[in-house]
Formats: C-alpha cells, sequence, structure tokens
C-alpha cells in the first residue's frame, strides 16, 4: 500500500472513532441532562399537588381541581396508604392504560405505553393517620426521543461531513508531505541509474524536517563528489607517477636485450638505472599504500611514551643510516605524552627524511611545550621553498621541482601522509620556509601530555 494511502487511510479511521466516540458522550449526555430536568419538573409537580392535598384536600374534592395540577399531556393519580386509587386526571386518554404497580418507595420508572416511552414519579404524601399514600405523576417522553433522535441524526451528518473532509484534507497533506521526498526518491534514482552525482532541488525557504533531510543529501553527495574526484586524481597520479620508472626500466631492459650483453659498460648503466628506478617505485608504492590507509581509521592503540627519549632514538637511527648531523634539543627536560607511537614515528620520519634530502648541513629537532600543547619541530638550512609553492606542498603528488625530485627519490606523498596522520591523533602540522635559509616543520600536538 503505498504511504499516502496509508496516511489518508488511517487518519479518516482515527478520525472517525474518535467522532463516534465524540457523538455516544454528546447523545448520552444530553438524555441524562434532559431526564433530569424533567424528573425535577415531575419532583416539583408533585410536592405542588402534596401541599394541596395537606391544604385543600384535594383526595375529597372533584377531578377538576386535580386537572389543574396536571402537567400538559401528563397523568396524575393519588393513591391511598392500602395501595387503591383514590382520584386520577390525564390529559392524555391513552396513558389511562397504564397498570397500577405497588410500590411505596419515591423514585422513578421508564416504561412504555402503547409503543411511547413515558416517565413516571412516584412521590409519597403522609396521609391524615400519618401512613404514607402516593402520588404519581406520569409524562410521555416523545418530545425528549424526537430531539434525541434529531441530535443523533445532527451528528451523525456532521461527522460525515467532517470525515468526507478529512479524506480530501488527508489528500492533500499526504502530498504535500509526501511531495519533497519523492523528489528525493526520483533524483536518487536517477543518481543510480545515471552514477552521476545529482543533487535534489530545494526550492521552499523553510526550515522544516524535509528540508533539513534534503540539505544534508545534498551535502552528503558533495563530499561523495569531492571524495571520488579525490580517489580519481589519486589514481591517475598514481598511474603517471609509476609510469615513468616503468619505462625507464623497460627501455633499459630492451638496451640490455639488444647489446647489453656484449658491452659492458651498457650493462652496468642499465642495471644501475633499473636499480635505481626499482627502488623509487618500490619506496612510491610503499607511500601509495600508506595513503590510501590513513582513508580509514587506524587500528593502533593510543600509549604512554616518554617523548624525549622517544625522538633522540629516532633521530640516532636516521644519523647513523644517513650519516647526518641530526641535533636535538628540548626546552622541558621530561614530557609524558599519550600518542600513537608508531603514528608519530612515520611522521618524524618523513619529516627528518625532507631535511635530509633537500638540505645538507645540519638538521635540528627543537621540543617544547605551552600549557597543554606540545610542539615538535624538524629545522633544516636547506634552499627553502618559495611562498608561492608553500601552501601546495601538503597536497598529494605536488613536488616544488620534479626534476630535483626524481634525483632525491621523492613523488610528492610525504608531507600529505604526515598531515593525515598527524590529523588522526588530533594534531596540526606547521610549515615555515624562507628561500635560500631553509625550512621548519611543527607538529602540534594538543591535549595528549600526561603530568
Ligand atoms: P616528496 O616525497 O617529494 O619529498 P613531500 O610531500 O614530502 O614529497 O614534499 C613535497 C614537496 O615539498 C617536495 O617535493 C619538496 O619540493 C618540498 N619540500 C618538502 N620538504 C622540504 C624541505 N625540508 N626543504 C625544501 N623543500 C621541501
Amino acid at each position: 500500500m503505498k504511504i499516502s494511502t496509508k496516511i489518508q487511510l488511517y487518519s479518516s479511521l482515527f478520525l472517525s472513532i474518535m467522532l463516534v466516540l465524540l457523538s455516544i458522550i454528546v447523545l448520552f449526555a444530553f438524555l441524562w441532562i434532559s431526564v433530569e430536568r424533567e424528573e425535577d419538573l415531575l419532583e416539583d409537580q408533585a410536592s405542588l399537588i402534596e401541599e394541596s392535598i395537606m391544604e385543600k384536600d384535594l383526595t375529597a374534592d372533584d377531578a377538576g381541581l386535580l386537572e389543574a395540577y396536571t402537567p400538559d399531556d401528563a397523568m396524575v393519580r393519588i393513591f391511598g396508604t392500602d395501595g387503591t386509587l383514590i382520584k386520577k386526571f390525564a390529559d392524555d386518554e391513552d396513558l389511562l392504560g397504564l397498570g397500577v404497580r405497588s410500590v411505596s418507595e419515591k423514585g422513578y420508572d421508564f416504561t412504555k405505553v402503547d409503543g411511547d416511552y413515558v416517565l413516571t414519579y412516584r412521590h409519597p404524601y403522609p396521609d391524615e393517620g400519618k401512613k404514607l399514600g402516593m402520588i404519581e405523576i406520569t409524562q410521555p417522553q416523545d418530545t425528549l426521543l424526537d430531539h434525541l433522535t434529531t441530535l443523533a441524526l445532527v451528528l451523525a451528518g456532521a461527522s460525515l461531513f467532517v470525515i468526507l473532509l478529512s479524506v480530501v484534507a488527508g489528500k492533500w497533506l499526504a502530498r504535500l508531505i509526501l511531495k519533497p521526498l519523492s523528489i528525493m526518491s526520483g533524483t536518487m534514482l536517477d543518481i543510480e541509474k545515471s552514477g552521476e552525482f545529482k543533487r535534489i532541488p530545494l526550492a521552499g525557504q523553510s526550515k522544516d524536517e524535509l528540508q533539513v533531510m534534503g540539505e544534508s543529501f545534498n551535502r552528503m553527495i558533495v563530499r561523495l563528489e569531492r571524495n571520488y574526484d579525490q580517489q580519481q586524481q589519486f589514481l591517475s597520479d598514481a598511474s603517471h607517477e609509476l609510469k615513468t620508472p616503468i619505462t625507464v626500466i623497460e627501455s633499459y631492459s630492451s638496451l640490455l636485450k639488444r647489446w647489453g650483453m656484449k658491452d659492458a659498460a651498457i650493462q652496468e648503466e642499465a642495471v644501475e638505472a633499473i636499480h635505481h628506478e626499482a627502488i623509487r617505485m618500490k619506496r612510491l608504492t610503499e607511500h601509495l599504500l600508506q595513503a590510501a590507509s590513513q582513508a580509514g581509521p587506524s587500528a593502533d592503540m593510543e600509549e604512554k611514551i616518554e617523548l624525549i627519549p622517544f625522538c633522540e632514538q629516532i633521530a640516532q637511527t636516521l644519523r647513523r643510516t644517513g650519516n647526518r648531523d641530526i641535533e636535538l634539543q628540548s626546552e622541558v627536560k621530561e614530557i609524558h605524552a599519550k600518542t600513537i607511537p608508531g603514528q608519530l614515528e612515520q611522521v618524524l620520519v618523513i619529516l627528518l627524511d625532507n631535511a635530509m634530502k633537500y638540505s645538507d648541513g645540519k638538521i635540528q629537532i627543537k621540543i617544547k611545550q605551552q600549557s597543554d600543547k606540545i610542539f615538535i619541530s624538524v629545522k633544516d638550512h636547506g634552499p627553502g621553498i618559495s611562498p608561492e609553492h608553500l601552501p601546495h606542498v601538503f597536497e598529494r603528488f605536488y613536488r616544488v621541482d620534479s626534476s630535483r625530485a626524481r634525483k632525491t627519490g621523492g613523488n610528492g606523498l610525504g608531507l600529505s601522509i604526515a598531515r593525515s596522520l598527524v590529523e588522526s591523533f588530533d594534531g596540526t602540522l606547521d610549515i615555515e620556509s624562507e628561500l635560500g635559509k631553509g625550512t621548519e616543520v611543527t607538529i602540534i600536538l594538543s591535549h595528549q601530555i600526561l603530568i
């Protein structure tokens, strides 16, 4: 069943039940109030007759006197203490057929006389011997029942009208609610069929839930599109990067095949070039894998480390392997930090590797602490990066000087990997550089200090 039909059906059904209940309550309330009123009137009339019996001895008088006390269309009967009928007067002849009931208590009765409902009130009165006699007034209730029927008809008509109105309103409401939803599902189907990133057309300025839902769907599509574009860009950049070393390897291996076996010089040159490119490719694939793994959350756990010896150990390894002068300076003696050691080490290695690749002199690692922040910077005194390149160095595959990068083995992935690693543990990466003076890259870690 369609949602619009469901909304229409359930709302009309609910409304109908409510209206039926309301009509029943109104009818009962009307009946109860009317009967109460009738009973009060009959009781007043009976009290009046009782007073007259006391004053004028109504029982002894002629029938004409009782007529004056009989309400329109009603019947009055007076019984003695032994239950014998003393006197009666009926405005409506039909009522005379009402049977005599030997009841001596005050009370009301609803009975049927010749198919019509009548209300009978019995009112005991004290006779001379202080024994109780009975005044009985009977009043037909056809007017009350007529009113009740009219009211029931009016209620039924009004309810039917409201239900019909609710069916129309339900249809309109369902269309109002479902229109944006059907536009959304149409757009989604379009996306599914065409594979294009489409946005939902949002016309209204209202801030209702559907508008909010549409806006967040559009934001999600923008993000997906950006991710997809980045992925495509990454793929084409990566294949482009791999193409150069593969071409070099292919051409040198062809050279080897043709003449290399006889010429020792060509053999040496080709093997050297193939080896160099193979290492470059290995490094590139390692970086590509690292960059791809940044997309997902890290499975590594945070650990408590003593930061200064941790950095010193990394510096020591690189001093030995790179044969470079790496100095570590710290403004504080001890910093206990909670971080993911594997990832922090990766970042430091990338920064030190860059400093070693792009400079010849001394490299400095500086550690300082300011309130809840830790600053670890790697500074070199190399050629620096010009201001127009500086904002782009964190982009994937961005290299300031690609011909130089080829010689140094750079592929433009190091800083982008370093930045996403630092961001994964809530830090930031900052770079400052001046042409001819050197470059300083700083890792800023927040809320990771343990006292
Ligand atoms: P790569 O693998 O090419 O070094 P990075 O992302 O680490 O890739 O760096 C991007 C570019 O930024 C490099 O190609 C290089 O030109 C420049 N760069 C990075 N670090 C330094 C540095 N310490 N000194 C000078 N240039 C640097």
